[in-house]
């Protein structure tokens, strides 16, 4: 079987995202950018169902600007196989992505395609969903545990109330949550390697895909400032005052 997992490549969880003075989005120039965490828990769990010897090959795929390739590089060091990079400068928004990653999976044919639960940057949640739609297969979102046997996937979902056990035939779409696992880092050999793994370039067109936005971003702006809290002297002054605010 062979595994497809998206990754998405996004501004480093550890930078502080400053909105741009314009309002039209968020600073992205000089920004150091890595891979959406969700993807990485993505990556790992297609290696460690590979070494288990449940499939036999990982292909990543990431649509975005030239930067994407980097980005497929680390999943290639990481261990994945090859890549495939469907490259664009436009703002892919969640349904675009979709009909990418379609199109590539279906001349893919893979028996399995894992995607975060969200990319960290827009928040959507969306295109996971939407590509099991587009491709009308099975879906199963928020996985903390997947067990491949034969044709069918047990995936254990988080949900509000906690964990619902589900089983997918395959082929199907699985989104990662954060308890899956922990991603591994590259190591140096394992980089090296990478630097020698194939990475497919694809524009949109070539699949035939009309990526062009269906929504306007009206203003992008920062939270407002918390502003501060009150101390108190003790426990009578904090209950009076919660009585007061209705809360108790
Ligand atoms: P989102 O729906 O935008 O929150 O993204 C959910 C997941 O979809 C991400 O974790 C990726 O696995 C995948 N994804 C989103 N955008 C892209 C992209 N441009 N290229 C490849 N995969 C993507």
């Amino acid at each position: 079987m062979k595994i497809v997992v998206a990754v998405k490549r996004v501004i480093d969880a550890n930078v502080k995202v400053r909105v741009k003075a314009d309002g039209t989005g968020v600073e992205t120039a000089n920004v150091k950018m890595a891979m959406n965490p969700f993807c990485e828990i993505a990556v790992e769990e297609a290696l460690r169902i590979k070494e288990a010897g449940g499939a036999d090959e990982v292909v990543i795929v990431s649509a975005g600007p030239q930067g994407a390739t980097e980005t497929i590089r680390t999943a290639l060091a990481m261990g994945a196989d090859r890549g495939v990079h469907v490259l664009t400068d436009a703002v892919l928004e969640p349904l675009a992505v979709a009909k990418l990653l379609k199109a590539v999976i279906e001349k893919e044919a893979p028996g399995l395609v894992i995607l975060g639960k969200q990319a960290i940057d827009d928040d959507c949640n969306q295109t996971g969903q939407m590509l099991a739609a587009v491709l009308g297969w099975a879906q199963a979102t928020f996985a903390s545990k997947i067990e491949i046997s034969g044709e069918t996937a047990a995936v254990t979902r988080e949900i509000d109330g906690g964990l619902e056990k589900i089983a997918v035939k395959l082929p199907a779409v699985v989104t990662t949550d954060l308890r899956l696992n922990e991603p591994r880092y590259a190591s140096l050999p394992n980089i090296m390697k990478a630097k020698k793994k194939p990475i497919e370039t694809i524009a949109p067109d070539a699949l035939g895909v009309d990526i062009s936005p269906r929504l306007t971003v009206l203003k992008v702006e920062e939270p407002p400032k918390r502003s501060a809290g009150v101390k108190v002297e003790n426990a009578a002054e904090l209950v009076a005052k919660l009585h007061d605010a209705g809360v108790i």
